[in-house]
């Protein structure tokens, strides 16, 4: 379960405001490289992902994932999709005010209460900016809801989430796009620090890939809050409700549901406690806030990430104990890669002198940062998200396999680590230069050791 916050990693926090020595001349400078193939490609993600996230939402139900309605659709059916009735019926009212009632309260607690304060990376105009990590007290604001349920309306409301699944999906959709038209208009204002990828002048682009780095409304930083809490508090939640359902309609859980949901609750509640670790990701400290990422952690993670509770909702599946064993084994090796890699970097970055360190081998670098050579960064040069990809694998198999889509989660993390670690390696090519060749063939894996 969660690991330990270091404290050293928050006095430091306490100290580190001075700005550095050198700060670039100019800072916003334009950006002349495209990612996710340029204007074309930024265009297809905007249209394409709500699209996804709405087949399968509304695409797939109990008579099948893919549904019975959609294998057998003609033309004309097609088309009738996109009349103005069919489009006026996706519209829940109250499924839209559920999920604002959701983002409100994650963003009232978030501004009352208190967390300890954890410093950022270094920015390009020399300000280190402080971030107060109380994503778990926040995610402990839900037991009032829970006991709420208890004392009153009982599994009612889990039930409600799962009938009003299509309604959700709508509302954190149309919500993604209101946040990010926010965020592209915001980064205009005056004194903007812009992300060095999100500066290109293509409205489409820059607006998908993020203009601003750290849009902030007073005290809240809205990428930092975007970041972990509505996605994976959303998920957490929408899972328990999912298992609640097949409870009701079932008279119990079964234990493939059981894995699904206590897994994935693992890794929510494990990014939540180690909310300090999200400081150093490439999220944070590199992209600008956009589409991609208000999209991803408003309605991609928390929307189709339990793809798989919501499967066995409608499928629900017995495991043999050794197809258990099996699942849970991988569950482990992959989170103990994945946690002890990601714990090392971080200490490494953040709290160089910690004894836990001692043997770590590492290059210096002509950026004067340092490079790990051993360890789990020996392996691999990302082997953290191999460590992510084996947990996303047990996440599926309780699903069985009579349909590829609650895999979907599977191949869509592999595809986005695979590009994560091009987009990755392009940035530390760019910050170290000859020192990143050098550290290349030290470790020359990728992702897999031995393979990629
Ligand atoms: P990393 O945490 O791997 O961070 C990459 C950065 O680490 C590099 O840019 C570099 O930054 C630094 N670094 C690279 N190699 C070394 C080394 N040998 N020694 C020291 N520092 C090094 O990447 P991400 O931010 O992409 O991922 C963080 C975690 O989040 C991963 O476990 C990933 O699987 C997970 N993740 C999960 C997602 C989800 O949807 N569930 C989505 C994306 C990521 P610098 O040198 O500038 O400090």
């Amino acid at each position: 379960m969660p690991t330990k916050r270091t404290s050293a990693a928050k006095s430091k926090a306490e100290s580190s405001d001075a700005p550095e020595a050198s700060v670039p001349v100019e800072l916003n400078p334009k950006t002349t490289f495209y990612e996710f193939g340029g204007p074309l490609g930024a265009a297809a993600m905007v249209t394409f992902l709500p699209l996804l996230v709405l087949f399968l939402a509304v695409g797939c139900d109990k008579t099948g994932y893919p549904s019975q309605k959609v294998l057998s659709m003609t033309k004309d059916d097609f088309l009738a999709l996109f009349s103005v009735e069919s489009l006026r019926a996706l519209i829940d009212p109250l499924a839209i005010g559920g999920y604002l009632a959701y983002i409100l309260w994650l963003v009232a607690f978030t501004l009352t209460l208190k967390g300890d304060k954890y410093p950022g990376s270094r920015l390009r105009n020399g300000k280190v900016l402080k971030y107060e990590c109380n994503g778990f007290s926040v995610l402990l604001s839900f037991f009032s809801l829970a006991i709420y349920c208890a004392k009153g309306p009982g599994i009612a409301p889990a039930i409600w989430v799962y009938e009003h699944w299509v309604g959700i999906n709508v509302a954190s959709i149309l919500f993604s796009f209101a946040v990010s038209i926010w965020a592209y208009s915001n980064s205009f204002e005056p004194g903007a620090l812009l992300a060095l990828g999100g500066n290109t002048g293509n409205t489409i682009y820059d607006f998908m890939i993020g203009r601003e780095l750290n849009p902030r409304i007073g005290d809240l930083d809205v990428k930092f809050f975007v970041e972990l809490r509505p996605p994976q508090m959303g998920w957490l939640l929408t899972n328990i409700c999912m298992a609640i359902t097949q409870y009701h309609n079932l008279g119990r859980i079964t234990n493939s549901m059981a894995l699904v949901v206590i897994f994935e609750a693992w890794y929510s509640i494990d990014s939540i406690w180690n909310e300090p670790l999200v400081l150093t990701t490439m999220d944070i400290t590199n992209d600008g806030f956009g589409f991609m990422l208000a999209f991803g952690n408003l309605c991609w993670v928390p929307m189709v990430y339990g793809l798989q509770a919501r499967y066995l909702v409608d499928f629900p599946l017995d495991l043999t104990i050794v197809q258990v064993i099996l699942i849970i084994a991988l569950q482990l090796t992959g989170f103990y890669i994945f946690r002890s890699a990601n714990s090392i970097k971080n200490s490494f970055r953040t709290n160089p002198n910690d004894p836990a360190l001692k043997d770590i081998t590492y290059i210096e670098t002509k950026a004067g940062t340092r490079l790990m050579t051993n360890s789990w960064w020996g392996y691999s040069r990302h082997i953290n998200y191999f460590g992510d990809l084996l947990m996303a694998l047990s996440w599926c198999l309780p699903t069985g396999f009579s349909s590829p889509i609650p895999y979907l989660y599977f191949f869509y993390f592999a595809f986005l680590l695979w590009h994560r670690q091009g987009r990755d390696e392009h940035k530390c090519r760019q910050k170290y230069g000859e020192d990143w060749v050098r550290y290349c063939k030290i470790v020359p894996y990728k992702i897999i050791p031995g393979i990629y």
